[in-house]
């Protein structure tokens, strides 16, 4: 925003090209730099604000479920990683080590953490010792890195924050409905919040978070066709309390392996939320993720000052009454102003002249809707302002997630035919669902053909049917789509 210039025109359409639209939104709208370090992006205020609106959102409902917020070490022992072989196998590709400390080379290397299930893992065998110190329910906020070779913000770089939900519990059921809520509260924040429909439900085998006994996830679906999980939850079982001796004494004196889970949600969610939403004028934000809800913008005259102590007023008005508002008094013409704020999909805008002062009105004009849309202007009285931004702020709320919602149903296809379900996943139709084999030799071969991978799976339900992809008794119906 520093050059003031209006940058719309630059940025490319959205279609046919989404991806070179999203990475100039990210860029254009303020939300990351390309920094110095290769595979690492810089998120600058703006999308900070964003990520802050994501985490706070998640923060209030991992707080009502019981969670509490604790930190571990950035950096992992290799002798600790690699007691849990899966896990090991599953991280070790995008693994990056710290070998040396000042000039002296390390005895043992150190991981600089993927995901943290083994440092907590280890520190909840100190922790747990009996039943009575169950369940533990910790989350953490932090930041990641995972050694990826192609870069785009928010959706795949080297380090990334994220937080990261670690739970023991006494019994495998307790763990099971702990995974459920938490994927709950991920369909909560991505629907109600970032207004992104999702579907929820298991990953296949090969899918799977590695060391899991379950993993379920929320999928999204992007204008392009491809499918992005935003959201993981894992029944972990055993595995992790065997291999890092979570042990605890129970009711009747026996000593018993915890059962663990962990969930992760990631700034990744924000790249959903802008490639669903945005346009090509820029972001559209939900408002309930904007970290500026309403900006004014005063069309002053020189020499006249009646406005600019108005659009004050106005302001003080709407910040009182809890609302994210900027005003903004930069020396630049009314249209450049409505360009940036446009780029940055600030959900409302409010132009406030000197002909409405003297009517004791502004203009409220809505981003989500195209130019010339109806119930796109509405001309406001001043002292009703409040409500009725708070008003039309939910109907925009409202509106972005059922255009959204609208797009996923009429872009997922049941389909019960083989050649039409491999030509709709080549073609990337969007959600293709299937009763499915669950094999994952046949997953394998449908990835090959068609770059196509199961999103997620959910019970099937009626009689006895043969897989869509290769005839084989099915077990599950399945989501089938090429992802991000
Ligand atoms: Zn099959």
């Amino acid at each position: 925003m520093a050059s003031g210039k209006p940058e719309s025109e630059q940025v490319p359409p959205k279609t046919p090209d989404l991806s070179t639209w999203y990475n100039a939104i990210c860029y254009k709208a303020e939300l990351v730099s390309l920094s110095p370090v290769r595979g690492c992006v810089v998120l600058r205020p703006y999308g900070y604000g964003l990520w802050e609106r994501l985490q706070s959102a998640l923060d209030e409902r991992f707080k009502a479920t019981g969670h509490e917020n604790a930190y571990f070490p950035l950096l992992i022992p290799e002798s600790l990683l690699t007691r849990e072989a899966e896990h090991v196998e599953g991280f070790a590709p995008e693994v990056a080590w710290v070998t040396q400390g000042g000039t002296e080379t390390l005895s043992e290397r150190l991981a600089i953490r993927p995901t943290s299930e083994v440092v907590i893992g280890v520190m909840y065998a100190q922790w747990i010792q009996s039943y009575r110190d169950l369940p533990v329910l910790i989350n953490q906020w932090a930041n990641v890195v995972r050694w990826e070779k192609r870069t785009r913000p928010f959706l795949r770089t080297l380090e990334f924050l994220w937080q990261e939900g670690h739970t023991a519990h006494a019994t495998e059921q307790e763990a099971a409905a702990e995974v459920q809520q938490m994927l709950d509260v991920y369909v909560d924040v991505a629907e109600n919040i970032c207004a992104v429909p999702v579907y929820k439900g298991e990953k296949s085998a090969s899918e799977r978070f590695a060391g899991a006994a379950h993993t379920f996830s929320i999928e999204g679906l992007m204008p392009d066709g491809r499918a992005l999980q935003a959201g993981t939850s894992h029944e972990l079982g055993q595995n992790f309390s065997k291999a890092y001796d979570i042990t605890f004494a129970a009711e009747d004196q026996t000593i018993q392996h915890a059962w663990t889970t962990s969930w992760g949600m990631s700034w990744r969610m924000l790249g959903a939320l802008i490639m669903v939403h945005g346009d090509d004028r820029g972001l559209r934000i939900p408002p309930r993720m904007a970290p500026i809800e309403a900006v004014i913008v005063p069309i002053v005259k020189a020499g006249n000052d009646e406005v600019a102590l108005a659009a004050r007023s106005l302001f003080k008005r709407l910040k009182d009454a809890g609302l994210r508002v900027k005003l903004d008094e930069r020396d630049l013409r009314p249209g450049n102003k409505y360009a940036d704020w446009e780029m940055r999909g600030v959900p409302l805008r409010i132009e406030l002249g000197e002909r409405d002062i003297t009517q004791g009105v502004a203009t409220l004009v809505r981003r989500d809707k195209a130019k010339g849309e109806e119930g796109g202007k509405v001309v406001v009285p001043l002292d009703e302002m409040v409500d009725r931004a708070r008003g039309i702020l939910e109907a925009i709320q409202n509106n972005l997630l059922a255009r959204a919602r609208e797009h996923l149903q009429s872009h997922t296809f049941m389909v019960a035919e083989r050649n039409e379900f491999f030509r709709m996943c080549r073609e990337r139709a969007g959600m293709i669902d299937i009763a499915w084999c669950e094999r994952p030799e046949c997953e394998a071969f449908i990835k090959v053909e068609t770059s196509a991978t199961s999103r997620n799976l959910r019970p099937l339900e009626g009689g006895p049917t043969a897989c869509v992809a290769c005839g084989e008794p099915a077990r599950v119906r399945a989501y089938f789509a090429q992802a991000y």
